[in-house]
């Protein structure tokens, strides 16, 4: 397939640079590296300085139809593994990326510009959690003894659907990415992934790791664009289930595809989630929280972003002022440098987006847009995707900045004065994926939680997506969970029911 052997490196590859041009040019199908058959591929640049450092394989119907064939195929005999055997492979690819979570930390902060310390690395390490996780829930994939009569035998059982197509973004691409294969696998799926565009490296040498582990075939991936290597990924006839996580646009074009299939979907999309602080609140916690919330480390990009903070009114302007001080702390510098809290936007396309609802928003009557944090001075970085946070004040709800999902480090802060105001601004929205809540009257704080139309709410902390807690939004921001057991039995399996007449 491949006229070079196996062109990743066997031991950790600490150097993202070397690692990235030795994994371009090539997808991930049947148990082996291939080049798209189209012979295209596609630029992957470093957000940081604009330079190209890598190709990526260019995707399309041909090569989307042999991922998808293998994994027909291997998925017939994946299925027939015992469900606590195909976890224990699971559990052992997690031991691989363990091994290799610095390279992979590295890596992923070339492609997508977040910082090393307080995001690639990390989102490393989580993708191994979720592998354990799911590596240890094989037992789980059991059935029901249902009474329907004394000499009937009424059983049901959990069974694969066959082959998930699995679509994932670039804000998180690891995460994201092993949240649907590791419940797909252990429930007796084979998988094939298409990569984001602008983030294919770091996945394919999960994949590939992976692969060291799994029998060829299982675990495929494609890189591509959306319309040429997605679309027909959801549209091959033996896809039978798709995972999505992206924007609300894509989502529906995807949904409109599978009800032509009747397939199962789960979506994950935007949201713009609120942040409600009470006077009453552990200020200093909140503070803390406040930037946890918005997602700095991640320029904002994260769908669960505190992007509307309400504050009650006795401490709102306190709290603007102390935020902003704090957000001022936060160093802006190359992804890979170990002291940078904040790196890059992803693309020149997500760039522009974000300055022109900075724009927006600066040029609003009555509006404030505080800008945070220092700009990076070295001149190497002066090609960079670098955009200041920026805390906007003086906002209406019908502005576009609160209404949309702007993933970039933008959010806008509002006083109130009372709960049940403060809910009607919460649930405004369109979308409805997470909370969250801070104060010290629990009362108030889970009586609003019942009320908030989200798929999660949280009191005095704001966590991003955790192994074991099912994850997904209501409304416009999606359908299914994902990350928990629920997920994998609910979402990757089909339950049958067996009867046996024994009268
Ligand atoms: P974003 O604007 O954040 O990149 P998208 O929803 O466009 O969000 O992209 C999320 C993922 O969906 C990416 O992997 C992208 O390539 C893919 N995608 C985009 N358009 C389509 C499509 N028409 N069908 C299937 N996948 C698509």
């Amino acid at each position: 397939m491949l006229d070079r052997p196996n062109p990743a490196p066997e031991a950790p590859c600490l150097d993202p640079f070397v690692l990235a041009k030795a994994l371009s040019g090539v997808h991930f199908i049947g148990g082996r590296f291939a080049p798209a058959k189209s012979g295209r591929n596609f630029a992957v640049v470093n957000p940081a300085t604009g330079a190209e450092v890598a190709q990526a394989a260019e995707g399309d119907a041909a090569d989307v139809e042999a991922a998808v064939a293998d994994a027909a195929k291997a998925q017939k005999e994946w299925a027939k593994v015992p469900a606590r055997k195909r976890g224990a492979l699971v559990h052992k690819a997690a031991a691989l990326i363990r091994d290799h979570v610095e390279e992979l930390g590295r890596l992923i902060a070339l492609e997508t510009g977040k910082a090393l310390r307080t995001e690639s690395r990390v989102e490393a390490n989580t993708v191994a959690d979720v592998l354990e996780f799911f590596g240890g829930l094989g037992g789980e994939l059991k059935g029901e003894t249902v009474p329907f009569a004394p000499d009937v035998l009424s059983v049901t059982v959990r069974e694969p659907l066959g082959v998930v197509g699995a679509i994932i973004p670039w804000n998180v691409p690891m995460l994201l990415m092993a949240l649907k294969v590791a419940p797909a696998l252990v429930a007796g799926n084979a998988v094939v992934v298409k990569s984001a565009e602008e983030a294919p490296l770091a996945v394919l040498r999960i994949c590939e790791l992976m692969n060291r582990v799994l029998p060829p075939g299982v675990f495929n991936m494609v890189s591509g664009f959306g319309p040429e290597c997605g679309a027909p990924l959801v549209a091959h006839p033996l896809v039978r289930k798709v995972t999505f996580t992206g924007s609300v646009e894509t989502g529906k074009i995807v949904y409109r595809t599978a009800a032509e299939k009747l397939i199962p979907v789960t979506l994950e999309l935007g949201g713009k989630s609120p942040m409600i602080v009470f006077a009453d609140c552990d200020f200093e916690k909140t503070l803390a929280g406040a930037l946890t919330s918005m997602r700095f480390t991640r320029q904002g990009q994260s769908c669960t972003a505190a992007s509307r903070i309400y504050v009650e009114r006795p401490i709102f302007q306190k709290f603007v002022d102390a935020m902003a001080e704090k957000v001022d702390q936060m160093v802006m510098g190359d992804p890979l440098d170990e002291k940078t809290d904040i790196g890059t936007i992803i693309s020149d396309g997500q760039f522009e987006k974000v300055k022109a609802f900075i724009e927006e928003g600066k040029a609003t009557a009555g509006a404030t847009g505080r800008a945070c944090s220092a700009m990076p001075k070295d001149p190497a970085l002066k090609k960079g995707l670098f955009i200041q946070p920026v805390i906007f004040t003086g906002l209406t709800r019908e502005s576009r900045l609160v209404r949309e999902e702007i993933f970039g480090p933008v959010t806008c802060i509002f006083p109130f004065d009372d709960p049940e105001a403060v809910l009607a601004e919460a649930n405004d929205s369109e979308y409805g994926l997470a909370a969250s809540l801070w104060t010290n009257n629990l009362k108030v704080g889970l009586n609003l939680a019942h009320k908030l139309e989200a798929g999660l709410v949280q009191i005095n902390q704001n966590l991003v997506v955790q192994a074991n807690l099912s994850y997904g939004g209501v409304k416009s921001s999606g359908l299914g969970k994902e990350a928990s057991l629920e997920a994998m039995l609910e979402h990757f399996t089909h339950k049958k029911t067996i009867m046996v007449n024994m009268g």
